[in-house]
């Protein structure tokens, strides 16, 4: 098989281990780079150029597309889609997963349990958002941060109505969340693969800080999740129809709560702390869902 992985850095960690991953199974890698790659529409047939030359022959796609580069990234997934070419995860699942507001929307249809959060349009009633996801603290969140960047928690109702004041100001829209304190700046992260939790870490932010982000400095352990969690994060990764997710959840006292699903998930961080070769089953998962007679290979 010719695996393509689309990455903009090939120096990442996750590229280099999916690529080790894919040569190790006898199978061909290529990097993408799908930021200079060109998208040509034309009648019937979608074509795909990447330094000048159309590309051709991929049997599957491994979309690592960058939260700078969603639209465009997911643009280049899209025309591999209409080539018929296997991806692990789609376009759109991609395009959903990236809008926190989007996302929680689909978990909360799919009956799964996340934060209670409001998403308001003005500023005259600021006091009354924040008494409806029960007051402060809250979490004030940017609808595309990444890595912890865009999360503030506001502990008095002055400091959340002036933070919430000011991201208007700025023509920028939040979520304003309930504060899960028991987390005390832990969550979990379950990597699911088809319909599996492969493996999951225990995130602990640097003390002091209610972010568990490892990007932030926060540290990790290898956990078992109890049934309950593990169910929680299959229908998450099934709610937004990704079937490589990386599933972010807390441990609250009412059970597991989603706090959102990544769609291009880190694979330093898991694999370095549970010591599970992720890349690895992400090209077993490939190989399950291609046919293996090489005379049948797709999108040809
Ligand atoms: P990002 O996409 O930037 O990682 P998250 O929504 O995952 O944004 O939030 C970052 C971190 O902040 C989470 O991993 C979690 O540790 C903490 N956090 C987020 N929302 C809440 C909440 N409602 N209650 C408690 N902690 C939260
Ligand atoms: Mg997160």
């Amino acid at each position: 098989m010719k695996i393509a992985i689309l990455s903009a850095n090939s120096k990442l960690y996750s590229t280099k281990k999916l690529l080790e991953a894919i040569q190790k199974r006898g199978h061909e890698g290529v990097i993408i780079n799908h930021s200079l790659c060109h998208v040509m529409i034309e009648e019937e047939k979608p074509v795909l150029l990447y330094n000048n030359q159309i590309i051709e022959g991929i049997d599957a796609i491994i979309p690592r597309i960058g939260a700078s580069v969603t639209d465009y990234g997911c643009a280049v997934v899209r025309q591999f889609e209409m080539m018929k070419i296997f991806t692990t995860v789609k376009s759109q699942a991609i395009m959903r997963s990236r809008n926190k507001l989007r996302s929680l929307q689909i978990l909360s249809k799919a009956g799964v349990q996340i934060p209670k959060t409001v998403f308001a349009n003005q500023t005259k009633d600021i006091d009354n958002l924040i008494k409806l996801v029960g007051g402060p603290p809250v979490i004030i969140k940017l609808l595309e941060g990444t890595q912890g960047v865009g999360v503030v928690l506001a502990e008095s109702g002055k400091a959340a109505k002036s933070t919430i004041e000011a991201f208007y100001g700025l023509k920028t829209n939040v979520l304003i969340q309930e504060y899960i304190a028991e987390s005390n700046g832990a969550d979990v992260r379950a990597f699911v693969i088809g319909n599996k939790v492969v493996a999951a870490m225990r995130r602990q932010g640097q003390p002091g800080d209610f972010r568990s982000n490892l990007h932030l400095g926060g540290k990790a352990e290898t956990i078992e999740l109890s049934p309950e969690e593990e169910k929680a994060a299959l229908q998450s990764a099934k709610a937004l129809g990704l079937k490589v997710a990386g599933v972010d959840m807390i441990q609250s006292n009412r059970g597991p709560m989603i706090m959102e699903v990544n769609s291009s998930p880190g694979l330093e961080g898991i694999q370095k702390t549970t010591g599970i070769n992720v890349a690895d089953l992400i090209i077993g998962y490939i190989e399950e869902k291609i046919p293996v007679d090489e005379g049948d290979t797709i999108g040809v």
